[in-house]
């Protein structure tokens, strides 16, 4: 039988193929700055515990992890409520694209209060090393912004929901 827009199965299709297509977006940024990047298994500095989504991931993470978030325990506040306490990721597999992302050196435009557009640049403290991120290619940078757009049209497109966020800890019964 064929998954209407809206079911589960539809969602969790959409967004493995969202996930491959950000995959492959950022494998040269990963390459590119492999001598930077300090993430790896047991680094969790980015693993906050303010993190929220869209529903549209709520969704495939109750989908995927429903035994974890119906008998499970939230890690303590103050760190990602999906940490265990070895420091690893609960949903690795089904972890939210903010966290797929974090560690490279990003970029974004943003509107000053005299209405001129600015590019920001942040990168993980952790990384911040040489060449200094300012210095980098736009072509060197992820730039928030395209996938994000992505994201909210499968959003709006798949569940039909507003672009409201849902904070990690609250998909915990
Ligand atoms: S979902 Fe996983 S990778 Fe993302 S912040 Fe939480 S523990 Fe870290």
């Amino acid at each position: 039988m064929t998954a209407k827009r809206g079911e589960p199965a539809e969602i969790m299709k959409e967004l493995a193929l969202f996930y491959d297509d950000l995959e492959q977006a950022i494998k040269p940024l990963l390459a590119m700055h492999a001598g930077r990047l300090k993430c790896g298994r047991g680094c969790t500095s980015c693993c906050v515990d303010e993190i929220t989504v869209f529903q549209v991931e709520a969704e495939n993470i109750g989908k995927k992890h429903g035994d974890l978030l119906r008998k499970g325990r939230p890690h303590e506040p103050m760190a990602c409520a999906f940490l265990d306490d070895r420091g690893n990721c609960r949903i690795y597999e089904s972890r939210p694209y903010v966290c797929r992302t974090q560690g490279l050196p990003l970029r974004w435009i943003e509107e000053t209060v005299q209405g001129r557009m600015v590019e920001m640049r942040d990168i993980c403290p952790l990384n911040d090393t040489h060449p200094p991120i300012e210095s980098l290619d736009e072509e060197m940078c992820w730039t928030l912004g395209p996938f994000e757009e992505k994201l909210a049209t499968l959003q709006l497109k798949l569940g039909g929901w507003d672009l409201k966020r849902i904070a990690l800890r609250d998909l915990f019964a």
